[in-house]
């Protein structure tokens, strides 16, 4: 068991990177860029709703930096999944495989579908969705049917996506993610809401499935108050997703008139605008937390305690920094010593598999997300 002294020697570390502070936040947003200069042009131009010249330019940066062809702007990351989930197929009573090592809008967005989701383990080392569980489980439970879908012999019920997690900014395998998907006629639908300025084999995250998504709550790498985005190359999926934001309206010069059941999914100019703002700053900041991260990575080579590290052909943006405890009593007691102590700390969420909505969901065997689960803990993280 390691000692109150040496909690309070991490502690101390970390304050010593965040200087002149009383209290360590895990993730505070920094606003130094044009941040004000665009929100007052965005208040001036009057155009502060869904339609605006920021809202354009959000998305043509969202397509430059992840290279997708098309990025639609959404009210927030967790919309922006339930739409990505509705334009690749999932409809009521599907099932949608998922990781249960998630935050919780992962599973939101499948259930707003009235669909399953059905959880896989995660790889201990990226700690997103592991190809090799996902693997196992359609070997075991599904078949491809005449109509060319897989489907669960267990539950009967259609697999239609699945939505592998790049946990706490860290890609997972999504090259083989992708191939399997592809072998069983699964639609792919990353999450990559913490993962903008990741990478994976060189590509960034969200553009190797069908479509991606990403957040910019207050707490992510890169915030407008509340956004979302979802990116994809299909030009199809793209317009669908912009005809289903705005209520389904069908362009007219005054006419109300709407061709199906649509949402007021869209993001506000005045958020865009921010979120630019923010956006000219994404390599600075990702390079700034990477800096941390290579510091944290030497302090903690010395310590009983395990940092987290990026994978081999990964670019991570080290969105939260993330430590190893031995074991469930180590970590709480560290939880405990530092929330105390002004330096603030979170474990990570409760699995999605023990919460009361999702108890009864079909799940292979969870020993990582588990293991991980009793022993991570997420240290401060914000750019400096
Ligand atoms: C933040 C987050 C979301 C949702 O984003 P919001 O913008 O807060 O709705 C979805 N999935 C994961 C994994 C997230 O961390």
């Amino acid at each position: 068991m390691i000692e109150t002294e040496s909690f309070r020697q991490v502690c101390n570390f970390v304050k010593s990177q965040y200087p002149n502070k009383e209290f360590i936040p895990l993730h505070a947003p920094v606003f130094n860029g044009n941040e004000k200069a665009y929100l007052i042009d965005a208040i001036d131009s009057t155009f502060v709703s869904s339609v605006g010249e920021y809202v354009n330019q959000f998305e043509r940066m969202m397509c430059s930096i992840t290279g997708a062809e098309y990025a639609v702007a959404i009210v927030n990351g967790t919309n922006a999944l339930h739409m990505a989930l509705i334009l690749a197929g999932v409809i009521d009573d599907d099932e949608v495989i998922s990781q249960s090592l998630t935050f919780i809008a992962t599973c939101n967005a499948i259930s707003y579908c009235r669909a399953n989701p059905v959880f896989v383990d995660v790889d201990r080392d990226t700690m997103g969705l592991s190809p090799d569980a996902l693997e196992k489980f359609l070997i075991e439970y599904a078949e491809i049917r005449d109509d060319g879908f897989t489907y669960n012999k267990l539950s009967n019920r259609r697999i239609k996506a699945c939505v592998p997690m790049h946990t706490f900014g860290f890609p997972c395998r999504i090259d083989k993610i992708s191939t399997i998907c592809d072998t069983w006629n699964i639609a792919l639908v990353e999450d990559s809401a913490e993962s903008l300025g990741s990478y994976y084999q060189g590509k960034h995250t969200g553009v190797t499935g069908k479509v991606g998504v990403f957040s910019f709550n207050g707490n992510k790498t890169v915030t407008c108050g509340g956004g979302g985005a979802l990116v994809t190359n299909d030009p199809e999926f793209a317009k669908r997703a912009k005809h289903l934001t705005t209520q389904a309206k069908v362009p007219h010069k005054w006419a109300f008139v709407h061709d199906e059941i649509g949402y007021n999914y869209r993001m506000p100019n005045l958020n865009a605008a921010l979120a630019c703002a923010q956006l000219e700053q994404l390599n600075v900041f990702v390079e700034n937390k990477r800096e941390l991260a290579s510091i944290y990575k030497s302090y903690f080579q010395d310590q009983q305690i395990a940092f987290v590290t990026e994978n081999e052909g990964a670019k991570a943006n080290y969105w939260l920094n993330c430590i190893l405890f031995a074991d469930a009593d180590e970590r709480d007691s560290f939880l405990e010593y530092s929330n105390e102590n002004g330096v603030m700390t979170r474990p990570v969420w409760e699995l999605m598999h023990r919460l009361p909505m999702f108890i009864n969901a079909q799940k292979g065997d969870l020993n990582n997300s588990e293991w991980l689960a009793d022993r991570l803990v997420n240290i401060p993280s914000s750019v400096r």
